[in-house]
């Protein structure tokens, strides 16, 4: 069990001015944030944080919108932060995602899904340092 997790506001939901709302959603959840960047992604950049998903068929699609507009990134802490922010986020396709949560309030469809959270500790700390340098990170 890890204490850090690892999140992007994806490009639909800054757009549609949801990072308020989001990131008051995920600190009144006890979340703290141990660092954050609101960047944008190149087509590259994007590919290689989703590399896990090269082969599937929806990946071209993922890559042009996770690149089609900008993204907040964060490093979160809290007891048991992964398995804790994947129940607040819920599930993938936001049809299927609990009440209250993150998805079902805010996001669109399975694609434009408006939050990512990591699905390990592992994952977490890798995707941490693809965003964040140690001088970034408290
Ligand atoms: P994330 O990794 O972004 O937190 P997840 O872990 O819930 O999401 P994954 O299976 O890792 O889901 O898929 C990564 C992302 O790829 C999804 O969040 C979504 O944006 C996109 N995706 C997944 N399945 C589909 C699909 N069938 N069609 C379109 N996009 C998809
Ligand atoms: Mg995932």
């Amino acid at each position: 069990m890890s204490n850090r997790t690892f999140t992007m506001i994806k490009p639909d939901a800054t757009s549609k001015g949801y990072t308020g709302a989001i990131l008051d959603q995920i600190i009144k959840a006890g979340f703290s944030v141990k660092a954050m960047k609101w960047t944008k992604l190149t087509k590259e950049q994007a590919g290689l944080f989703y590399d896990v998903h090269r082969e599937r068929g929806f990946f071209g699609e993922l890559v042009e919108f996770m690149s089609s507009g900008s993204i907040v990134a964060a490093i979160l802490e809290k007891e048991n932060a992964v398995e804790d922010f994947r129940t607040l986020i819920g599930a993938t396709n936001p049809a299927n995602a609990a009440e209250g949560t993150i998805r079902k309030n805010f996001a669109a469809s399975i694609g434009e899904n408006a939050v990512h959270g990591s699905d390990s500790d592992e994952n977490a700390k890798i995707e941490g340092d693809f965003f964040f340098s140690k001088l970034e990170i408290f």
